[in-house]
């Protein structure tokens, strides 16, 4: 396999889908010895099959807003492997939503889900609805006539959507209830489903608490403990909130916190009373990061990201490519000692040669980040076998995948010189496991 000449020939296919070449480049460029190693992977051309979705399903979402207007959105499945177990990854409501995200994202995904361990194919979807600014009322038809197209290309057993961004536990109960109106079917279709009909425990919490688990392996490595840490965070939804309440919970310090208009920076430290403030202010009156300044007197500085402000480790947990190479090396230059990724790809190559290059412990999003698809995995499992399981239980199961997701970071990215290269050691780990699915599968 040859790197260029395999983006040259997806180049050439997909133009323009600049995410889904930077997520594709990433792991080719780290797999390319292992594969080079089997002349039967090449034979089988598994290198294209491997990059290019197995099917992408495209329709158009229409709905009437609370004013009576007819709206028009676009709506994606992008069912990228299902070779490990069905299709599973999450739904992605934002303007931003175009084919290229939801591929990098679905590519992304397959290799995530496969360091999980558990069987589950990698998939993602979503639309260009902006569920900011709307009612309840408008997202919920949203949902609705969503589900209405896509209900047909998913299933228990076939693919199994989520949460992501601009999709949080109000959308997926619309979209179950859509989806159980539809196929008369009550069935675990979607994971982050509410408590009260079927949801897991803990699912919430997986992403960000999963995260630091995995950031406290890393720290291990050097014998380092995370208590007193000062932590940077981007993002105030979903991950960042329960990223930030794990820290609290391990005597780390949080000081900041951001959204799409700006950040804030609270030297004091973020406690459980000042989240419990974030989490009512973005979760029921979906309003912006903007007045924790206001109410805690503190810093706020719009239009930029916190990664000037000093701290020992960096958690970005809001989206794609919002950590640059000029924040990184900001970053390196503060004292950084650690930078574990909650959110997909938050940073961009040349931020992560900067990491890298400093010899920094650095978690990409694939290996920090599932432990979010990890508890959908256990949801699944508790829909399987109609019950459900404590919160303790599913915790300690949940710790104890970041810690074995870890475990093979360090079995495949260790350097000669002891460096652990995460990129290296989570793709390879991913890409054995897919690819031998594969090869045992036949030419498909
Ligand atoms: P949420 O919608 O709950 O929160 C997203 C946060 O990121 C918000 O604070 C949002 O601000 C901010 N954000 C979104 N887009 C931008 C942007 N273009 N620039 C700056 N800030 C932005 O999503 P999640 O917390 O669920 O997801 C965050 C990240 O974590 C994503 O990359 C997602 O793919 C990844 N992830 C999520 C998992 C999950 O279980 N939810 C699992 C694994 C990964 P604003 O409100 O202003 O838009």
């Amino acid at each position: 396999m040859k790197v260029q000449e395999t983006l040259a020939v997806l180049r050439e296919h997909f133009p323009g889908e600049e995410l889904y070449f930077q997520a594709v480049g990433e792991v080719l460029s780290t797999i390319e010895d292992e594969y080079n190693k089997h002349p039967e992977f090449e034979a089988a051309n598994l290198v294209e099959r491997l990059c290019v979705p197995d099917r992408i399903v495209t329709f158009r979402v229409t709905w009437v807003d609370d004013k009576g207007k007819v709206q028009t959105n676009m709506g994606y499945r992008v069912q990228h492997s299902n070779a490990i177990g069905p299709y599973k990854g999450g739904l992605r409501f934002h303007p931003s939503v175009n084919l290229s995200t939801l591929k990098f994202l679905a590519f992304e995904q397959t290799f995530k889900n496969a360091l999980t361990t558990l069987p589950m194919g990698g998939a993602k979807g979503g639309s260009d609805f902006n569920p900011k600014g709307k009612s309840d009322n408008e997202v919920m038809h949203f949902c609705q006539a969503f589900m209405t197209e896509l209900w047909h290309n998913i299933g228990a057993e076939t693919d199994v959507p989520a949460g992501d961004i601009g999709v949080g536990a109000r959308e997926v109960g619309y979209l179950f209830g859509m989806y159980k109106k539809l196929t008369r079917n009550f069935e675990g279709v979607l994971t982050g489903k509410g408590l009260d009909f079927g949801g897991s425990l803990i699912r919430p919490e997986a992403t960000g608490y999963g995260n630091i688990y995995f950031l406290q392996e890393m720290l291990k490595t050097r014998g380092i403990d995370i208590k007193d840490k000062v932590c940077l965070v981007s993002g105030s939804g979903n991950v960042a909130q329960f990223t930030v309440q794990k820290c609290i919970q391990l005597g780390a310090k949080p000081v900041t916190m951001s959204d799409s208009n700006g950040y804030i920076y609270d030297p004091a430290g973020i406690d459980e009373e000042k989240l419990a403030f974030i989490m009512e202010l973005k979760n029921v009156r979906r309003g912006r990061i903007k007045e924790y300044a206001e109410k805690y007197g503190c810093k706020y500085v719009a239009g930029a990201a916190p990664w000037y402000e000093k701290g020992d480790i960096a958690l970005p947990c809001a989206t794609q490519n919002e950590l640059n190479g000029e924040h990184a090396r900001a970053l390196v230059a503060n004292g950084c000692i650690a930078v574990s990724e909650g959110a997909n790809m938050p940073s961009t190559p040349e931020a992560v040669e900067t990491f890298q290059g400093a010899k920094l412990l650095y978690a990409p999003g694939k290996a920090s980040n599932a432990g979010g698809v990890s508890v959908s995995g256990l949801e699944m499992t508790q829909n399987s076998y109609k019950l459900g399981w404590s919160a303790e239980k599913v915790d300690k199961k949940l710790k104890s995948i970041m810690q074995n997701i870890h475990a093979s970071c360090v079995k495949y990215g260790t350097r000669p010189d002891g460096y652990i290269d995460y990129v290296k050691g989570a793709n390879v780990a991913g890409f054995i496991k897919v690819a031998n699915a594969m090869m045992a599968q036949g030419v498909i």
